[in-house]
């Protein structure tokens, strides 16, 4: 096996600065792959060209333009794509009919197959977080709310693929450019601290750990922390960005804020883990891959 080219992720590469608090929906991951594109260096660019066919701020909302494609009921099912109009922006890309194709058959192959899945979540809707109380400062794959289909797991499979091997179960992945594709996703994901720590409360609403405090409830990534009048919850706010930041004109400040921060020692795949359960509170993680190999 080759190394055919190196990505720098930064160049999955996050940064971290107070306007990104904002940015996770279509318009944040777009931005995020946008700073990471403008961080690849030119073989790492090159590679991700071939791979993708596009840039990696076209490619950061894949995994969410998937959640078009409907299932029919019944043991035959069917999986169609319909995309929906609030999506149009950052899915348009891939309304064609060979890039629908694989949108329905990635969701055909990623659909019920997770061991730790609830019936009324489809399972490639899952990779998308984890759900480690906020207590914890690292990832470990015993602790409550860690799943073997969680967005750890899911960065984990994309890598794998990427280096040329077969995705883990329960993960199918069909090849480096689903799994790119993944990944420009999930690292954005990875940064929004709603998607990997969690509130868990006891019976009085009192913060616990799940861990060490039995029969405490989550609060579901933030979705059940009302904050406002029209029924927008606090992951609905972390989700929306500003129109202020366009994702075809990255502000500069955040390109600056990510080329200052340094490269975090260790395996990329190492890093999800070591990422440190951040609530709002205490501020988003802060790290940056070193050179990602890609075979
Ligand atoms: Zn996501």
């Amino acid at each position: 096996m080759r190394i055919i080219g190196l990505l720098r992720p930064a160049a999955m590469a996050l940064l971290l600065c107070p306007l990104t608090a904002l940015a996770y929906g279509g318009s944040g991951h777009a931005l995020i792959g946008a700073i990471a594109d403008q961080l690849l260096e030119a073989g790492p660019a090159q590679q991700v060209e071939l791979i993708l066919g596009m840039d990696l701020a076209q490619a950061a909302n894949w995994a969410d333009c998937v959640r078009s494609v409907q299932a029919s009921a019944g043991p035959k099912r069917s999986f169609v794509y319909h995309g929906k109009e609030q999506y149009r922006a950052s899915c348009g890309v891939y309304e064609t009919p060979g890039e629908q194709r694989r949108m329905e058959d990635y969701v055909r192959r990623n659909f019920t197959q997770c061991p730790d899945g609830k019936p009324e979540y489809p399972c490639h809707t899952t990779y998308h977080y984890t759900d480690i109380a906020i207590q914890h400062e690292r990832y470990d794959r015993q602790d409550s709310g860690a799943r073997h289909d969680d967005l750890i797991a899911a960065i984990d499979a994309a890598l794998a693929v990427l280096r040329g091997r077969r995705a883990p179960q329960p993960f199918s992945i069909a090849d480096k450019r689903e799994a790119l594709l993944l990944l420009a996703h999930f690292v954005g994901d990875l940064h929004q601290p709603l998607h990997v720590g969690s509130v868990y409360l006891d019976a009085s609403g009192q913060p616990v750990d799940p861990d060490t405090h039995a029969g405490s409830a989550q609060t579901l990534g933030g979705n059940s922390l009302l904050t406002g009048f029209d029924g927008a919850n606090l992951h609905a706010d972390w989700d929306d960005v500003s129109p202020l930041l366009d994702p075809a004109h990255p502000p500069a400040e955040l390109f600056s804020a990510a080329i200052a921060l340094p490269a975090t020692a260790g395996e990329p795949g190492h890093m999800a883990r070591d990422l440190g359960i951040r609530d709002a509170d205490r501020g988003p993680p802060r790290f940056r891959w070193p050179e990602l190999q890609v075979l």
